[in-house]
């Protein structure tokens, strides 16, 4: 991984992939790539694609693969991600993961981290998470309580995301074992995949994972 690192972040809603993936990204000098941001930037500002998008997500369903492919493709090949990138909310399903292969081409993926967290505490967390509606950071009803509604970081304002339903959630999570928890076992099978514990705070997780990214650098020297 000595010359930039491409990395998969995959782990159920409300594991902390976005906390992390932020953190990382510094620790690792490449960008974030996050689905979920880029098609909710796409619904603020009210594109026609923007529109279709938000049916699916306000549902808790996934955005048909090809979109979200042609998306990727796209963000992957700009000259920011050539040494690398993170990738969090991508890929979702095998479909996704066998044409990220492709586009990675001739390289490949240096590892794919899994955010291990149990259900009963993702469900909690998402029932309790607060985002601000300018730059998405996440926030908490819980440790730290977020008692303002607005952005520490922006000043924005701090709001539920519209698929932060009981239903919409509760869904994403349904989908989640059905489509994407099987890339666990295609991405175990290739040597790449690497389970982190993902209970703990928020600088407990980032240790773990800077400690997994640094053994999976030492192998391939
Ligand atoms: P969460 O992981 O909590 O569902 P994200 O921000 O990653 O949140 O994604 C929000 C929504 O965006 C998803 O529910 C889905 O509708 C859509 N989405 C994001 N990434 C993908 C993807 N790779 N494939 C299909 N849909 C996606
Ligand atoms: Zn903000």
């Amino acid at each position: 991984m000595t010359r930039g690192a491409r990395l998969v972040v995959l782990g159920k809603q409300g594991a902390g992939k976005g906390t992390q993936c932020v953190r990382l990204s510094h620790y690792l000098a490449v960008p974030h790539i996050s689905t979920g941001d880029m098609l909710r930037a796409a619904v603020k500002a009210g594109t026609e694609f923007g529109q279709l998008a938000k049916a699916y997500m306000d549902r808790g369903e996934l955005i048909p693969d090809d979109v979200v492919m042609g998306i990727v493709e796209e963000r992957i090949a700009e000259p920011d991600a050539s040494r690398g990138f993170l990738l969090d909310g991508f890929p979702r399903t095998t479909v996704q993961a066998k044409a990220l292969d492709e586009m990675v081409r001739p390289n490949s993926l240096d590892l794919v981290l899994d955010l291990d967290v149990p259900t009963e505490l993702v469900l909690k967390r998402l029932s309790s998470r607060r985002v601000c509606s300018t730059c998405g950071a996440n926030y908490s009803l819980e440790s730290p309580p977020k008692l303002n509604w607005t952005c520490d970081l922006c000043g924005g304002e701090v709001v539920q995301r519209r698929d932060d339903t009981e239903t919409a959630i509760r869904r994403r999570l349904d989908l989640y074992e059905e489509s994407t928890a099987p890339l666990l076992e295609f991405y175990s099978e290739r040597n790449l995949l690497a389970v982190v514990n993902g209970v703990g705070t928020p600088d407990e997780v980032m240790d773990r994972l800077v400690k997994v990214v640094e053994m999976a650098r030492d192998r391939k020297k």
